[in-house]
């Protein structure tokens, strides 16, 4: 392993005793104190390893979903795993599920690590384990593993049934906690030591090619034969490796048309780990002359994303308006000073807002306010 690696270990809810009375088995056990049991046994199992651990939460309160995202982010966190027990109408099931966003193939790395996770869960609990996507439960998946999904691999372990007798008072016993944390130790180990295959976009926008940096998860650029493809706009492209510097070059990136594209690969490590599809945005700039090009590419984007929206396609959405974003940052990358420039504010700020981001919100009305004090857009912005 290159780099100390973090996972961040995230304990479903909590604080919740007086609004979720179904979150109990009949007995009186609640899911929230068994996750806070197995998750503190289990940063325990993992104090003696290299690896960096950090708990969305160490004791019986509220922690919003979004604040669970934030921890994990803030922590630049390898890998998330939020621990559950399922709880069902039917007292007579009990077994595994493991959770990943979406789809499969849209999502690799972390139909890798639920697989890791099943495999100890029928091994050491004796139970049937599956590994399913969120859209089984919700159509839009789990918050916490959409909104990571484009980040790091991110799961959600339910080893068990609260709902079923046995397995509730099992459950009271510090052993069979620990049993469950020891899962989710060798799950991690087990997947770490197979390497965590990684790439970085490291040209910039002015560069004439596209140069992506390569870790196939041991400090080299060994992937499987033919496993590498790089996407653009969701589409595989040709590319060349460069094995011995550890790069990927796309030539001409011209070719791939004027405004704002996204990147990702895909490919398997010789231990077969996947790599996680994590995108990129760059922009194609032939000339100077370009910005105002870019503003209008930012506005159609904003648009686009406000459609989204509506249409609760929360992953294009998020996506739509980071590129919305970027296309009207470039703008004022080619030429920060012009006429239009507080409708690039505007439009910059009705992004923030759509994904309340309030630091850049606020910071972007004082360059509204300060740079075009009489500024037709002032007035359009909510008081
Ligand atoms: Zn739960």
């Amino acid at each position: 392993m290159e780099q100390k690696i973090t996972v961040c270990i995230d304990p479903g809810h909590g604080g919740t005793k007086g609004t979720d009375f179904f979150r109990e088995g009949e007995y009186g056990l609640r899911e929230e104190e068994v996750n806070i049991r197995v998750a503190l046994a289990l940063e325990k199992l993992l104090a003696d390893e290299d690896i960096e651990v950090i708990l969305t939460r160490r004791d019986d309160r509220f922690v919003e979903l979004q604040e669970r995202v934030d921890i994990a982010l803030k922590a630049k966190a390898d890998l998330f795993v939020s621990i559950h027990h399922s709880v069902a109408q039917d007292r007579s099931l009990n077994y595994s599920i493991v959770y990943f966003h979406k789809n499969a193939l849209g999502n690799p790395a972390s139909v890798d690590f639920a697989s890791y996770l099943a495999f100890y869960f029928q091994k050491r609990l004796k139970l049937s384990a599956c590994v399913y996507s969120d859209y089984l439960v919700f159509p839009s998946g789990f918050h916490v593993l959409r909104s990571l999904k484009d980040i790091i691999p991110a799961v959600i372990g339910e080893a068990s049934f609260l709902s079923h007798q046995k397995n509730e008072l099992l459950l009271q016993r510090d052993d069979s906690i620990e049993k469950e944390a020891q899962c989710y130790k060798e799950a991690i180990m087990g997947y770490f030591e197979n390497g965590l295959p990684n790439y970085k976009l490291i040209s910039s926008d002015d560069d004439q090619d596209i140069i992506i940096e390569l870790d196939d998860g041991f400090g080299g650029a060994h992937f499987k034969d033919d496993s590498l493809r790089v996407f653009i706009n969701g589409k595989s492209v040709p590319h060349k490796l460069n094995i011995f510097k550890k790069v990927i070059v796309l030539e001409d990136k011209k070719s791939f048309g004027p405004g704002c594209h996204e990147l990702y690969l895909q490919g398997n490590n010789k231990k077969d780990n996947n790599i996680h599809p994590k995108p990129y945005l760059f922009n194609n700039v032939s000339d100077g002359t370009e910005w105002s090009g870019y503003i209008k590419e930012g506005k159609k984007l904003y648009n686009q994303a406000l459609d989204h929206q509506k249409n609760n396609n929360y992953e294009k959405f998020q996506i739509t308006v980071q590129k919305a974003i970027e296309a009207l940052n470039h703008s004022l990358r080619i030429l920060p000073v012009h006429e239009h420039v507080d409708e690039v504010y505007y439009y910059l700020i009705l992004c923030f807002k759509l994904i309340d981001d309030r630091a850049r919100l606020e910071q972007h009305i004082k360059y509204l306010k300060n740079y075009v004090p009489s500024s037709e857009y002032t007035e359009k912005l909510d008081p």
